[in-house]
């Protein structure tokens, strides 16, 4: 059996493919003929490329249907597909160019030149560009081509696609997923979730990260079924398709902007059947809000780039505020202590996973890869959990200070580094905090070298060309000394305590 996930996808299109799967926000609608079409000449382009069965093709380009079509053709080659944050700048982008090495480099028009120079450095054969209007050269060079490519076969263990996560030492990790990963994990969520034929996805979500592709859009695959397709989050535009969309999947900041305007009614939520949200935490506040001015229950799941998603709240049966829900039916979870001692009910330590959703390991990183993974197979997530007498998994915090801001993942140690190496920084611990928007903003607190006047703006200016814009500290706080604790370390939750209440109107 091919267990290629585009042969598992596939195979559940509609009977009749002139049915839509892609509505764009200014209404150009895209069948699942056009979807075999466009992924197969885009398939066919990559093989013309030379592109071969396990060779990676980086996509750093604005969300669009055609982005989905690179992503489905690389599936039907074998081709493992690597997206890129459209927010990372170019030294970023160059250390995932030279640690994946990928043979071919899809960008957006507009950073051709600057991403030439990049992709010659390290070495990679081809450059094309997608633009967000039908335009660039994937598309005009693969016009014409034939597009029936077929689906090469996989086994379920090789890899589909590699998406990187911040590294806690600063260094980031590709994490490995492979079809069997990819299909598995589509298949639970779309069983339980209880997709029907004429569900329709609102997708306001980045597609560069494991919610947007793999969760909301495989499972629209799975289903044959089709989505209304922002570009991203835009109140405007949600409130006006939201009527005819039945499930919308969120990151917690798209609720409480939802919540804030007053055209977000139980009106308008009359044809909704379900409201999703994973990513960071949901705030209880927001649960109950929603729930009093909707009438609906938000059912919040729990996931990683590494693991696809471990924990869901019920279909049927209670949702409850502040919990991640119950092990997906395929999916082991424990809480283990720090030597992996596993604990009881109602005890906190870090959360482990195991099942055919868990990832095959970091690229090019067996050590780190074999310091996540317990003997007996367990991944040890670094999130800090309890499970309760009634079996839903509570998130309790997050054992290596990640920080979530707007739904995309920061780690204090990379910023760190590079608000370290400012001219007159001592020494930085980079924290979040909460803030009303973004669930947590990144905050720097800084020691100066001397009384050298160096203010906020300074350390901001010097390090925003080097990190994409979410990740800029959006405040700096200057301490005479970082508190640290006896065996040395920083204590960063005594400085989340004292300065939690800055971005709180
Ligand atoms: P990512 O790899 O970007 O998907 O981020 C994964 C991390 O997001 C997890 O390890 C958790 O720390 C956090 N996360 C995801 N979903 C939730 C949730 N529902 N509640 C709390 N934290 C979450």
């Amino acid at each position: 059996m091919n267990e290629n996930l585009y042969s598992l996808l596939s195979a559940r299109f509609p009977e009749d493919l002139s049915q839509c799967f892609i509505e764009t926000a200014d209404a150009a609608t895209y069948s699942y003929n056009d979807l075999i079409d466009h992924s197969g000449r885009f398939a066919r382009l990559l093989s013309d490329l030379g592109v071969k069965k396990g060779d990676r093709v980086a996509v750093q380009v604005e969300k669009s249907p055609e982005a989905i079509f690179i992503y489905l053709g690389c599936l039907r080659i074998g081709a493992i597909y690597l997206p890129l944050n459209t927010a990372y700048k170019e030294s970023e982008v160059a250390y995932f160019l030279g640690d994946a090495e990928p043979t071919v480099v899809v960008c957006r028009p507009a950073s051709e030149a600057a991403m030439g120079k990049i992709a010659k450095g390290a070495g990679v054969a081809e450059l094309l560009t997608l633009g967000q209007e039908r335009d660039g050269t994937l598309i005009e060079r693969s016009n014409g081509l034939d597009p029936d490519v077929g689906c090469v076969e996989a086994g379920k263990d090789e890899v589909a696609a590699i998406l990187y996560t911040s590294g806690t030492t600063g260094r980031s990790k590709g994490a490995m997923l492979s079809h069997g990963n990819l299909g598995s994990n589509t298949e639970t969520l779309h069983k339980l979730w209880g997709f029907q034929p004429d569900d329709v996805l609102l997708h306001a979500l980045p597609i560069f990260h494991t919610h947007g592709l793999f969760v909301a859009t495989n499972c629209v695959l799975l289903n044959g079924g089709r989505m209304l397709f922002l570009n991203k989050f835009d109140a405007d535009k949600m409130i006006e398709l939201m009527p005819r969309a039945s499930i919308m999947m969120g990151v917690p900041t798209f609720y409480t902007r939802l919540l804030a305007d007053d055209r977000f009614t139980k009106d308008l939520c009359a044809n909704m059947r379900l409201f999703i949200s994973g990513s960071a935490p949901l705030l209880e506040e927001t649960f109950q809000q929603f729930q009093a001015r909707t009438g609906h229950t938000i059912l919040e799941r729990y996931g990683m780039t590494e693991t696809n998603m471990n924990t869901s709240n019920p279909l049927e049966g209670e949702r409850r505020a502040g919990t991640v829900g119950f092990p997906l039916p395929d999916v082991e979870v424990r809480i283990a202590d720090d030597d992996g001692k596993t604990l009881t009910t109602n005890e906190t330590g870090v959360l482990e996973v195991k099942g055919p959703n868990v990832f095959q390991g970091y690229w090019r990183m067996p050590e780190k890869t074999a310091a996540e993974f317990r003997p007996d197979g367990f991944f040890i997530t670094g999130d800090v959990a309890k499970i309760d007498e009634r079996g839903y998994v509570h998130i309790v915090g997050r054992a290596k200070d990640l920080i979530i801001t707007g739904g995309f993942n920061v780690y204090p140690k990379e910023i760190e580094l590079c608000v370290d190496a400012v001219e007159g920084v001592g020494e930085s611990a980079v924290i979040g905090l909460p803030h009303p928007d973004f669930g947590e903003a990144v905050v720097a607190v800084v020691t100066r070298t001397s009384e050298n006047g160096l203010d906020a703006q300074s350390v901001i200016n010097a390090v925003k060309d080097d990190l994409a814009n979410f990740k800029v500290p959006k405040k700096v706080v200057f301490l005479e000394e970082l508190p640290r604790n006896t065996m040395g370390k920083v204590q960063k939750n005594v400085l989340r305590e004292t300065y939690k209440d800055s971005f709180q109107a």
